[in-house]
């Protein structure tokens, strides 16, 4: 297998093409294909997209639109037509053939990821991908077809489950809904707030519903964020669902109109941290998905000094090559005058760009990333598990690495039939932890080398249910954060699929509870994050088998306050003394 991965890109790339005044303009392909091809990616391992068929496009969209995109694709069109389904002036104007440029594009994410379902390839890159916006029945945000929620869909037809990375300035919100009743797939997207921008959905709110309550999560930031707030809140949260999720393979859509210097949002992003993101992505992918990562674009409106840079920070990420420190002299040459005729007559000279994009700090940023933190740690608390959460930020446990044990779950499951009645065993120590096997999903979709790794005894205190040498079950608690008072937190509580409907969490959380003195001051926070990712039950039944877990061990048990509340209705708190 080759270490360089498979690029989609070719002739009808340039088709999908709103006219020259419009921003999504197929002239970045020019230098940014060049980029790619000066840096070392061989045309021999690109493959042309060719259009999807009907029956592939149907996976995400209605017959009804598909008819309407065709009648405004045929030369008899009428240009000054009445806009129908998204399609007219502005956004979205009809051009000629526009539904074999669209099906094509969602042809080559289609190719692209059946190459990596297949095996020939571990990671795609489709630069002209990412059309993100498209809507079941609309076109939206210069999208005809969603060739990333089309290529999820292939993706959950072969069984497997899917973490989507959104990185583009604005909302997914297009994946996100067609995708947002499905539990198989976590729509996570990163973008600027949409009470400023485009398409002005993607609050931290939208959490999902039903089985699926959980598997949206979205981080609006502020305008004004810069690169490293931006960073921050991806290298938090990405990593922290790549683990808990359990995903097969991994989408992202690099949009990079997140970029200081694009002209239609407001942060203040740097190819640089692009770069790092799409590292980080990389990463997890080999980590929590098997290697498996297709990498699409997106937005980018900045063609000369923003979209090759950008692209080619992608490709090399998925190619595990290093930056060089310049861009190619030969390069540089071949685009400045088209760039110069197109209002950029410098071209940046590295891969790279400057802290904050050479943008003075002041306290205008400053303030707009405090709230964009305080916004991503929202999203957090709804959408990571506790006990992750509260293992990454005590500095004990990482989701990039440092795990012990096999990375590969051992699948104990099916042998085991759940009958013979477990043992419990309390305050576990890591001698009888490292003779004993761990049975799935005992906590969110964790693998049994990850959840050896997480229950680290010195950090806290773990109750276990065993059949034999196997951990079916499980409750952990640590001292509460707050300045050694004595209080305690539930931080998990866990037992594995064959054995559950037995009562068997609520013994184990009697008996972790009364393990301690019985004044200590106990607090539990529950949200849509603390589920089994893979087969999750409805979530207003999650609640009320948590709340009643929680009552008969003496927990008082309110509906959460605050932001937490406001997004996740069925979120808990309880408190126990
Ligand atoms: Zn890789
Ligand atoms: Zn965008």
């Amino acid at each position: 297998m080759s270490d360089a991965p498979l690029l989609v890109f070719g002739p009808r790339s340039l088709t999908y093409d709103f006219g020259p005044s419009h921003p999504l303009t197929p002239r970045r392909f020019g230098p940014g294909i060049d980029l790619l091809r000066t840096i070392g990616a061989d045309p021999e391992l690109w493959i042309a997209p060719e259009p999807a068929t009907v029956d592939e496009l149907l996976l995400c969209h209605s017959p009804r639109y598909l008819a309407i995109v065709r009648r405004f694709s045929e030369p008899d069109g009428d240009p000054w037509a009445d806009a129908e389904a998204g399609i007219g002036a502005g956004d979205d104007p009809p051009f000629l053939g526009m539904h074999d440029a669209a099906a094509s594009v969602a042809g080559g994410s289609l190719r692209a990821i059946e190459a990596i379902l297949r095996g020939d390839t571990e990671h795609a890159f489709h630069p002209g991908g990412g059309l993100h916006h498209a809507m079941p029945a609309r076109a939206s945000g210069f999208c005809i077809y969603n060739d990333p929620a089309i290529a999820i869909a292939r993706a959950r037809q072969a069984g497997k489950r899917v973490l989507y990375v959104d990185l583009d300035v604005h909302h997914g919100d297009g994946v996100e809904a067609i995708h947002a009743a499905d539990p198989g797939v976590l729509t996570l997207s990163f973008h600027e707030s949409g009470r400023y921008l485009f398409p002005g959905t993607g609050s931290v709110a939208e959490v999902g519903a039903g089985e699926a309550a959980g598997s949206i999560v979205n981080v609006p930031m502020e305008p004004g964020t810069g690169e490293t707030a931006w960073l921050a809140a991806v290298s938090t949260i990405v990593p922290e669902l790549a683990a808990s999720f359990a995903p097969d393979i991994i989408v992202s859509q690099h949009g990079c109109d997140t970029h200081a210097w694009d002209p239609l949002a407001h942060l203040v992003v740097t190819t640089t941290a692009m770069g790092a993101a799409a590292r980080l992505v990389d990463t997890l992918a080999h980590r929590w998905s098997g290697g498996r990562w297709l990498a699409t674009g997106g937005g980018g409106y900045g063609v000369y000094r923003v979209v090759p840079r950008a692209w080619a920070h992608v490709w090399l990420a998925s190619a595990h090559r290093e930056v060089p420190d310049r861009l190619p002299g030969e390069w540089r040459e071949k685009w400045a005058a088209e760039s110069a005729r197109y209002g950029d007559p410098t071209l940046p000279e590295t891969f790279d760009d400057e802290p904050n994009a050479g943008l003075p700090p002041t306290e205008t940023q400053a303030a707009a990333e405090d709230r964009s933190r305080q916004t991503a740690e929202v999203a957090r608390r709804l959408a990571v598990p506790r006990l992750v959460r509260e293992a990454v930020d005590r500095g004990w446990w990482s989701p990039l690495g440092g795990f012990a044990g096999s990375a590969e779950p051992t699948d104990v499951s099916s042998s085991t039939d759940g009958g013979a009645a477990p043992t419990i065993l309390d305050r576990t120590d890591r001698a009888t932890l490292d003779r004993l096997e761990f049975a799935p999903r005992l906590v969110a979709g964790l693998d049994p080398g990850a959840v050896r790794a997480i229950l680290d005894p010195r950090r806290l205190d773990l109750t276990v249910a065993i059949a034999g040498a196997l951990v079916v079950g499980l409750v952990a608690s640590a001292g509460s954060s707050q300045d050694g008072d004595g209080g305690r937190s539930l931080l998990a509580v866990g037992v594995s699929p064959a054995w559950r409907r037995q009562g068997l969490a609520t013994e184990l959380l009697a008996r972790h509870v009364g393990a301690f003195d019985s004044a200590t001051a106990w607090t539990a926070t529950i949200t849509a994050a603390e589920r089994d990712p893979v087969e999750p039950l409805d979530r207003a039944v999650r609640a009320t088998i948590a709340r009643r877990l929680l009552e008969q061990s003496g927990f008082d048990v309110q509906s959460a306050g605050g932001e937490i509340g406001r997004a996740d209705h069925a979120a808990l708190e309880a408190t126990r003394r």
